[in-house]
């Protein structure tokens, strides 16, 4: 546990330290649910490999935050601060610690020296006061000394993020240094796709497969690029019209309605928009041999990981496939130029090939064989901390 955390932020022991607000009352997130929790943070930091949980208070201004750090074997823990106005404090740790321990998985197979971390604000996300909680959040990472690096997530944007600069270096996703991360991100999802055409079909050309890609945002837009490119068959769907539209133009995708895009004939399955869309509702309905997309969080649960397995539809795990975001913010806190990114990024089609085999020979799904290989870099890099190299300040060069 840190030491160095001002009186205001509690390292957190067996239950979560009751962070009863002393700011106005109008700002205080938790008021109704500050009382009780019932999750015992040493139970689940001990279950899942958790390193350190902090929690820090500002009256000033209402601020409420998390910082989750997983595991930092590689390198510092890297993560997204995300504001959300959860229902309790339970809640808010719980989606911490599981965020948090998502991201070393993510790092450690895309091949990168960072470790595992999230952070979490407690409140509307709509608050137009950003300054104040935004510099209060960079000054919580600060006292971390670059054991956490931030960088943007659900309910925070860029310009939060510059926010956050006034008060520490430890933060990622700045204007003007690596920026959308979606082309180094849609590259990666388009080099993982190929990588299961290889497993699948035994050559990763794309060229006549039809996609049934959900989502026409930033990264699918990347994506459909390369589709186009490679002459694969697009099928689109989005809730924006307007995104829809520019795909048809642009790629010659065929539209369908967001409810259907699960009933196409297609031969790969490509989730571009929210995550759980694999799940008991959507799973009997695909017709695909290959789901391949950028979305996190794709399974609703484990077992739908397995249920793929056992249907025989190969699954890319999400947060291997769609590592080139992460490879994108490593870039920037080391200033590669954006074609080492991409570079990194081309990587992802080795490693799934990696995968897919660790899964064929322990007959496992692939959701879990990309778990292993994560867990084995970590115990292999670790290990090597068993020679003194002496004035090398650790493993964080680029
Ligand atoms: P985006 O907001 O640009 O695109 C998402 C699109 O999905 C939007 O156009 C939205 O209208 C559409 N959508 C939402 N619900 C839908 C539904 N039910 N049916 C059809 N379309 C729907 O976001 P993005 O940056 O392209 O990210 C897409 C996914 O990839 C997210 O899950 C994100 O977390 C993940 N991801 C993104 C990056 C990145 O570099 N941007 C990196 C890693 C993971």
């Amino acid at each position: 546990m840190n030491k160095n955390v001002s009186s205001k932020q509690s390292a957190v022991s067996g239950t979560a330290a009751a962070t009863q607000p002393a700011g106005p009352a109008s700002r205080s997130p938790l008021t109704a649910h500050a009382g009780g929790t019932g999750t015992d943070i040493f139970a689940a930091m001990e279950t899942l490999g958790h390193e350190q949980v902090l929690l820090s208070h500002d009256p000033s201004c209402g601020y409420f935050g998390i910082i989750a750090i997983h595991d930092t074997t590689l390198g510092p823990a890297l993560g997204g601060t995300r504001f959300w106005q959860y229902a309790s404090t339970d809640e808010a740790i719980t989606d911490a610690l599981r965020l948090a321990r998502g991201m070393t998985y993510k790092s450690a197979v895309a091949g990168i020296n960072l470790g595992g971390g999230k952070s979490v604000i407690i409140g509307d996300n709509k608050r137009t006061d950003r300054e104040v909680v935004f510099r209060a959040h960079g000054r919580f990472i600060e006292t971390l000394g670059g054991r956490y690096i931030t960088a943007e997530d659900i309910g925070t944007s860029p310009a939060d993020m510059e926010y956050i600069k006034l008060e520490t270096d430890h933060v990622a996703g700045l204007l003007g240094l690596s920026g959308d991360p979606s082309p180094v991100t849609g590259y990666g999802v388009y080099v993982g796709m190929k990588a299961a055409a290889k497993e699948r079909w035994g050559s990763d050309s794309l060229a006549g497969k039809t996609v049934a890609v959900q989502g026409a945002g930033k990264v699918a837009y990347y994506l459909m690029q390369h589709l186009h490119a490679d002459g694969a068959r697009i099928i689109v769907t989005d809730l924006d019209a307007e995104k829809v539209r520019r795909a048809v133009q642009e790629f010659g995708a065929r539209p369908v309605s967001p409810d259907v895009i699960y009933d196409q004939e297609a031969d790969i399955f490509s989730p571009n928009a929210l995550g759980a869309t694999i799940n008991d509702e959507t799973l009997v309905r695909l017709k695909v041999q290959v789901i391949a997309g950028g979305a996190n969080n794709q399974l609703a649960e484990d077992r739908h990981g397995d249920e793929l397995e056992k249907r025989g539809i190969l699954y890319a795990p999400d947060y291997v496939i769609n590592g080139g975001g992460v490879i994108n913010v490593y870039g920037e806190l080391h200033r590669w130029p954006v074609e080492r990114a991409k570079k990194k990024a081309g990587e992802i089609y080795e490693t799934l090939l990696r995968i897919f085999e660790i899964a064929r020979r322990e007959r496992i799904p692939t959701y879990r064989a990309a778990d292993r290989l994560a867990e084995q870099r970590i115990a292999a890099v670790g290990g090597l901390d068993r020679m003194w190299v002496g004035g090398r300040q650790g493993r964080l060069s680029g």
